[in-house]
C-alpha cells in the first residue's frame, strides 16, 4: 500500500524552504507540478477521470551545477514520502545498450520498493545531466536515445527483468524530472529574443523565457521536449546565498560538522568572518553550493584527523585565516597544556601560530 503525503503547493514550498536556500520561483513551479501530478494519480487510482484524461506533467529543471536541482527533488521525495531514484544521462549515453540502461533505472525503483511494482509505479525518477543527450554524444545516437526514452517518460508498459523474472511496469504515473546545466541554452534564448532586449538580463532571467523552439535549437528532438511541459529554472547562488546555504538549512554543512565534533565532545565555532570567507572562496570555484564542501574539507579533514588524539580539548575556533589556509585553527583546552592547571579558554594565537606549539610541534606558520 502506497501512502503519498498530500500537501498543498504552499505547504510543499514551506517544507522545501527548510532545506533549500532561495530558488523561490523554482520551488513554486515544482510544487505545483508535483501537486498536479499526484492529484492526477489519485484521480486515476480512484477511477475518477470522468473521461477526461489529465496529461502528465514531467518536469525539466535548468540550472547551473550546485544550484540545488538534486537537493530539491530529493527533499520533495522525502516530503511526499514517495520512492525516488536519481539516474544520470551520461551513463545512458555511454552505454552500448540504451534499453538495458533505462531498465536499470526502473530496477532501482523496484529495489527501493522491495519489488512492490505498484509502489514503484508511483515513484519519481530524477534524470540528471539530460543535456548530455545532446552535448555528450553524436547527434544520431543522441536522437535515438531520446526516441527510446520518449515512450517511457510519457507512459507505457515496460518489461523489466527483475530478480530472474520479467515484471511489467507501467510508467504512466512515474514522475520524470530531468535536470541539466544546458550551458549554451541562455545564448540560444538571447539570439531568439534579440541581444538588445536581453543585454541587461542575467542567464537566469533569460532562461525563464525559454520556449520549446530553444530546446530544439539546442539539439533536442521536439517530441522529447514536448514530454516536459513544466520548465523549472534555478539561479546560480550568489555569495550571500552561499553563506546562508552553509548555515541555515536543516542538515546544513556547518551543523553536520558540529554534530561530528559533538561526538568527540568538542565544540566548533565558526566566526562570522570565517563563514564569509568560505562563501567567498566557494563562489570563486563556480560550482555553486557544491563548492562549500570542497572549501570546508580542505581544513576540516586535518582537524578531524587530529581531534581524537587531543586531550582536554573543549573547543576549536575557525577564523578566515584558517579557511584561507594561512593559519591553524585555535584550539581551546580545559587544562593548560603547560601547567596542567585548569584554564579559561586559551587566548587567540597570533596569525600563523600553532595551537600545537605547546606540545613542542614545529610551527611552519602555514595553515593546513
Ligand atoms: P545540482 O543538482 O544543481 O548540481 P545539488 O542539489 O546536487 O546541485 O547540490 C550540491 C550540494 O550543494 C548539496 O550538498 C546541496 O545540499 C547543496 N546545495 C545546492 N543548492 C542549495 C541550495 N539552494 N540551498 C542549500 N544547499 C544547496
Amino acid at each position: 500500500m502506497v501512502v503519498i503525503n498530500f500537501f498543498t503547493p504552499t505547504e510543499i514550498v514551506q517544507q522545501l524552504d527548510e532545506y533549500v536556500i532561495g530558488q523561490d520561483d523554482a520551488k513554486r513551479v515544482l510544487a505545483v507540478a508535483v501537486y498536479n501530478h499526484y492529484k492526477r494519480v489519485q484521480f486515476a487510482e480512484a477511477g475518477r477521470t470522468d473521461g477526461v484524461e489529465v496529461k502528465k506533467s514531467n518536469v525539466m529543471m535548468l540550472g547551473p551545477t550546485g544550484s540545488g536541482k538534486t537537493l530539491q527533488v530529493t527533499t520533495l521525495a522525502k516530503i511526499l514520502n514517495t520512492n525516488f531514484v536519481v539516474a544520470d544521462a551520461t551513463a545512458i549515453v555511454a552505454s552500448d545498450n540504451v534499453g538495458e540502461e533505462i531498465n536499470k533505472i526502473l530496477v532501482k525503483l523496484l529495489d527501493k520498493t522491495n519489488g512492490d511494482v505498484h509502489a514503484a509505479e508511483m515513484g519519481i525518477v530524477f534524470l540528471d545531466e539530460i543535456d548530455k543527450l545532446v552535448t555528450g554524444v553524436n547527434r544520431m545516437k543522441g536522437e535515438s536515445i531520446q526516441q527510446i526514452m520518449l515512450k517511457i517518460v510519457e507512459g507505457t508498459i515496460v518489461d523489466v527483468p527483475y530478480q530472474g523474472k520479467i515484471v511489467k511496469m507501467d510508467t504512466n504515473n512515474i514522475l520524470f524530472i530531468c535536470g541539466g546545466a544546458f550551458v549554451d541554452l541562455p545564448g540560444i534564448v538571447r539570439s531568439r529574443i534579440g541581444e538588445r532586449d536581453t543585454i541587461l538580463l542575467n542567464d537566469f532571467q533569460v532562461l525563464k523565457q525559454v520556449v520549446a523552439e530553444d530546446f530544439a535549437t539546442f539539439g533536442m528532438i521536439p517530441e522529447f521536449c514536448g514530454r516536459f511541459p513544466v520548465v523549472v529554472v534555478l539561479e546560480a547562488l550568489n555569495r550571500a546565498a552561499l553563506k546562508e546555504a552553509l548555515v541555515k538549512p536543516k542538515n546544513s554543512l556547518i551543523s553536520q560538522y558540529k554534530k561530528m565534533l559533538d561526538v568527540e565532545k568538542v565544540e566548533i565555532e565558526f566566526t562570522e568572518a570565517s563563514l564569509d570567507k568560505i562563501a567567498e572562496l566557494a563562489e570563486k570555484l563556480q560550482t555553486g553550493a557544491r563548492g562549500l564542501r570542497t572549501i570546508c574539507e580542505r581544513f576540516m579533514t586535518r582537524i578531524m584527523f587530529d581531534i581524537p588524539s587531543e586531550k582536554n580539548l573543549t573547543k576549536i575556533t575557525i577564523t578566515p585565516e584558517v579557511v584561507a589556509g594561512d593559519a591553524k585553527p585555535i584550539f581551546h583546552y580545559s587544562v593548560s597544556k603547560e601547567s596542567g592547571e585548569l584554564t579559561a579558554l586559551a587566548p587567540l594565537p597570533l596569525r600563523g601560530t600553532s595551537p600545537y606549539t605547546d606540545e613542542g610541534e614545529v610551527d611552519s606558520g602555514k595553515g593546513y
